[in-house]
């Protein structure tokens, strides 16, 4: 078995000899488990059709032949298609941004990618990084991005030591470009409480949709694939102003996703048609299972410059 497969790749294991049935159940394992069929073809093959391999994260499958020594080995799924939006579907896909880098220049070369692939994007930035760069926060907006507010130091509002004042005080100041409405919470610390005192501040709580688990610091291909098979009409992309792979995969990204149908922005005056956008809706689990209409791998050409993560 290859390093990539197809979502849907089959796992086939021949053993060398014949596996007693009553052994069956625990020769093989998968990890994560997924859901998938799995059944004896005979004595000594097990074959495993996958309802889809895990995206964008490594698959462990380890195999404990009765006598022998155990054998493990990993793989990663290609790099998906995006879903392409439907007739009739907006097609605007927001990408987002979050917190802020301890090197200026890595939120400086962001803003110089994103004014090549001609993207608008969400910034949520921490009300404490954007005060140290006023400069960086006004050319976000002159060159067509959106300066949101992502509290000011950057902590979680559901706390229990949070009061109503510390609440407010943490929106109040939170980094903004003057246009910007939208308020998302750090580390999706939102309650009840906190919308409320949001709404009262006239901020809307905005979330995501996709999560590119860029924060993980993996390889940058992986937060590709993840991004790709999520991808779906009028979705939110969550990524962060200092993620080294997300600045690596942008071109790529914006590439396959322009070519799949999407317009990349948060303005809907930029893909007339589009719904909305609103982040963090609910009904995305249920779009997931949607499946996949192609995959394509993804030679180490197609991300020029891609170093170690
Ligand atoms: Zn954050």
């Amino acid at each position: 078995m290859g390093e990539r497969v197809a979502l849907d790749a089959p796992l086939v294991v021949r053993f060398a000899g014949d596996i007693p049935s009553a052994q069956r159940w625990k020769v093989a394992e998968l990890e994560p488990d997924v859901a998938g069929d799995g059944h004896w073809v005979d004595g000594a093959t097990w074959s495993f059709t996958p309802k889809r391999w895990r995206q964008g994260r490594p698959q462990r499958v380890r195999l404990h032949p009765p006598g022998g020594e155990p054998v493990e080995w990993t793989f990663r799924a290609r790099v998906p298609m995006p879903l392409a939006p439907a007739a009739g579907e907006g097609a605007r896909l927001v990408l987002s941004f979050d917190d802020g880098p301890n090197d200026r220049r890595q939120a400086d070369r962001l803003l110089d990618r994103l004014k090549e692939l001609r993207i608008r994007a969400l910034f949520f930035p921490s009300g404490r990084w954007a005060k140290t760069r006023p400069d960086w926060v006004a050319r976000a907006r002159d060159e067509g991005h959106r300066v949101c507010n992502h509290t000011f130091s950057h902590v979680n509002l559901t706390a229990p030591w949070m009061t109503d004042a510390r609440i407010t005080d943490e929106i109040a100041r939170g980094a903004g470009d003057g246009e910007c409405k939208l308020f998302r919470p750090p580390l999706m610390g939102v309650d009840a409480r906190v919308e409320r005192i949001a709404k009262t501040l006239g901020y809307e709580v905005y979330l995501w949709d996709v999560d590119s688990r860029d924060w993980e610091g993996g390889p940058a291909e992986d937060v590709l694939a993840t991004t790709l098979g999520q991808a779906r009409p009028d979705a939110v992309v969550l990524f962060h102003i200092h993620a080294e792979a997300t600045y690596q995969i942008l071109p790529p990204l914006a590439e396959r996703l322009r070519q799949a149908g999407y317009v990349l922005s948060w303005d809907p005056a930029d893909a007339p048609g589009s719904r909305v956008g609103a982040g963090g809706r609910p009904e995305w689990g249920a779009l997931a299972d949607r499946p996949t209409d192609a995959e394509t791998s993804m030679a180490d050409a197609d991300l020029p410059g891609l170093g170690p993560p």
